[in-house]
């Protein structure tokens, strides 16, 4: 898709749970070439948003298009292989598996969905390509050295990071992240931040939804704010800093 066309588009998408609206009327595009950041405080349906949109909960109203077709209803795994990748807010690695194992599994997840649970039985040829590509997703994360190190001894931050090049092995069109930076020291931030510019620049779009708002307001091209299931509003970092309704439902969230 071109810089700058529509690759997500969620139009007037409501969850409810019960009584509960979690999400409410909410419509927001990622274009090709950006970061776009959702926020909003604690309970504001970021979360319930992300699953959305991945196809890991679905939609009671509304519409989810992705590459120009509409995904409404389709199951994770559908999303999964049309190009769109995720990741966890808590860390979902196989933490006895080394680095490369780990990232040849996101590879494997697109190639052939499904035979993932049942063990990696493939042939050569299609082997030594996964693990080939898993190197390079490990190079582009500068962990290449550092391939046959088991993922559980790697620190929170690094594993984040991992979890991203795992995402990215299945060569996706729009990566979509879950709180990456939650419980990440300062310097770890900056190394996750540097690595999804360096992405952005490489042309990855990507969707990151954070609580941290200092985290995403260094990063992200645009912002969508939510706020009781509500879009409160979008725009550029700078405006939604200014913005006080946004100030306000920080300070009373
Ligand atoms: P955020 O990620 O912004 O903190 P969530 O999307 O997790 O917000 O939650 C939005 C609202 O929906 C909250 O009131 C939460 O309690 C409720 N909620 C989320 N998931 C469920 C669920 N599976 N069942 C019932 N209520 C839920
Ligand atoms: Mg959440």
């Amino acid at each position: 898709p071109a810089r700058g066309q529509p690759l997500l588009s969620v139009r007037g998408a409501v969850k409810r749970f019960g009584g509960l609206i979690a999400v409410n009327e909410v419509s927001f595009d990622v274009r090709a070439g950006e970061i776009v950041g959702l926020i909003g405080p604690n309970g504001a349906g970021k979360s319930t948003m992300f699953n959305l949109v991945t196809g890991a909960a679905a939609l009671t109203r509304g519409e989810v298009h992705f590459l120009g077709q509409d995904v409404t209803g389709l199951a994770q795994r559908q999303i999964a292989s049309r190009g769109m990748a995720r990741t966890f807010q808590h860390v979902k690695l196989r933490p006895h598996m080394s680095l490369l194992d780990n990232v040849a599994l996101g590879a494997h997840g697109r190639t052939r969905a499904g035979m993932l649970a049942a063990g990696l039985r493939l042939d050569r040829g299609e082997e030594a390509q996964i693990l080939a590509e898993a190197h390079r997703q490990l190079a582009r994360i500068g962990l290449a050295g550092r391939a046959h190190e088991l993922a559980g001894s790697l620190p929170l931050g690094t594993q984040r990071i991992l979890e991203i090049a795992r995402a990215l092995a299945a060569d996706p069109v729009l990566l979509v992240l879950d709180e990456p930076a939650a419980g990440l020291r300062r310097k770890e931030k900056q190394e996750l931040g540097e690595l999804l510019r360096k992405l952005r620049a490489e042309g990855v779009t990507i969707l990151i939804v954070e609580h941290d708002m200092d985290f995403v307001m260094k990063l992200v091209d645009r912002l969508v704010v939510m706020n009781f299931g509500s879009k409160l509003t979008e725009g550029l970092p700078a405006e939604v800093r200014a913005n006080p309704e946004v100030q306000a439902a920080y300070l009373g969230g």
